[in-house]
Order: structure tokens, then C-alpha cells, then sequence
């Protein structure tokens, strides 16, 4: 399989339009298919896995800004924090102190999204309302200097019924909308992004449509 250069073009002239970033999402592929998309200008990329992201930053160029979406163990945390520009999938207290105490030793701040549970499905991570409550007012007195929270991120249900998705969609993108300190919403992948879009999300994570169906791991 390899990049899908059209799709990529007219995702990203509408993405342009809406001001919404591309996270262009490159778990299990190969870093011949990222350079791909680098010499067209693709910066950002999103990967699940540490062992693979630190693996894939080392050999590609040092531009690239690398996100994390997936689920980040705490004993990880100090493999990714030299170079992660965004952190996802953020949703608990003790993962953010890890992150702020790896942040300082490398004199970073960085960047990170608290996940917010919409989907039906237990198996997803994420944080509930009250949790969020919670996690940010213990994070406004811990005077966490190396950690930015920019905003929220969330996964809908794996369905094709896209009435449950938007209102899935809603119930973060009215999280987001309810703190003045929030800047960047991250929901959205191949099947969904459009939907996400109309609802309020600025940043979303694209894999398959770019890169190919992935083989599972
Ligand atoms: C894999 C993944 C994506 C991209 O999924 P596609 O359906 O391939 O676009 C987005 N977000 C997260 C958290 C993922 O794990």
C-alpha cells in the first residue's frame, strides 16, 4: 500500500479553509510513506505506539512535529517528552505529573489534550465530566510548570450511525466551548472527520484515507 497523494491534496485545501490541523496518523506504516507526505509539506504526525514513534523520530527529519494519540503509560513517558510537540490521550492526574516531572528535565513545556470518554464502548479511555472537574481543578493547584493543557480530545463510538457520533461530537465540542482556555479541539478520523468539522473540531487525526487500510497488529 502506498500513499494516497490525492486524498491527501483535497483533504488538506479543506482542512485549510476551516483553519483545522492535520494530524496525519502513520501507526504500522512505513517512514517511506511519512516522507511522502513531508516533501509535500506535511508536518505533523500522529503515532500510537512509543517503542515505534521513538524508532520513526530518529531517522526522520527533525521538522516533523510528532503527536501522541495513543494510550501513554507513565514508565514511557520519559521516552517520548524531549521531543513530543502534543500529547492526546491524556486522562489522569498522576500521567500529567509524570509528564511535567520528564517535561523539567528536559527545560520543555509540553503540550497535551485531556481525552474525554464519548464512545459507548468500556474499552475506550477517557475522562467523564465530573473527572474533568476534578483533573483540572487538582492541576490548577499543583502549579504544574512544564505541562500545558490545550484542550480536549475524544474518539466517537464505532458505528455507521453518524446521528450518534455527532452527538457524541457534541457533547465534547460543548466541553471545549465552555473554557475559555481551550484552543485546540482533536476529534475526528477517516470515517468521521467531516462530521467533526461541523461540530467544532479544529484538529483532526487521519489515517487510513491517507496511508492505506492498516494490517492489524
Ligand atoms: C488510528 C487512530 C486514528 C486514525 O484512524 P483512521 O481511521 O485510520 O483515520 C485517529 N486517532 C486515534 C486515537 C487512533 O488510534
Amino acid at each position: 500500500m502506498s500513499v494516497n497523494i490525492e486524498a491527501y491534496q483535497n483533504i488538506i485545501t479543506a482542512l485549510e479553509k476551516k483553519k483545522v490541523t492535520l494530524v496525519a496518523v502513520s501507526k504500522t506504516k512505513p517512514v517511506e510513506d511519512i516522507l511522502e507526505l513531508y516533501k509535500l509539506g506535511q508536518l505533523e504526525f500522529g503515532e500510537n505506539y512509543v517503542q515505534e514513534l521513538i524508532e520513526k523520530e530518529k531517522l526522520l527529519p527533525k521538522e516533523i512535529k510528532w503527536h501522541f494519540i495513543g494510550h501513554l503509560q507513565t514508565n514511557k513517558v520519559k521516552l517520548i517528552a524531549p521531543f513530543v510537540q502534543l500529547i492526546h490521550g491524556v486522562d489522569s492526574l498522576k500521567l500529567l505529573k509524570e509528564i511535567n516531572k520528564q517535561a523539567a528535565k528536559c527545560n520543555r513545556i509540553i503540550n497535551c489534550l485531556l481525552q474525554i470518554h464519548i464512545a459507548e464502548e468500556e474499552t475506550k479511555f477517557g475522562l467523564n465530566d465530573e473527572e474533568l472537574k476534578e483533573v483540572l481543578s487538582q492541576f490548577a493547584n499543583l502549579e504544574m510548570k512544564h505541562v500545558k493543557i490545550c484542550g480536549l480530545m475524544g474518539m466517537a463510538s464505532f458505528t455507521e450511525n453518524m446521528i450518534k457520533v455527532k452527538n457524541e461530537f457534541e457533547i465534547i465540542s460543548n466541553l471545549f466551548k465552555s473554557n475559555p482556555d481551550f484552543s485546540i479541539l482533536s476529534i475526528g478520523m477517516s470515517s468521521d472527520y467531516k462530521i467533526a468539522i461541523e461540530t467544532g473540531s479544529n484538529m483532526v487525526r487521519i489515517g487510513s484515507l491517507l496511508f492505506g487500510e492498516r494490517s492489524k497488529k
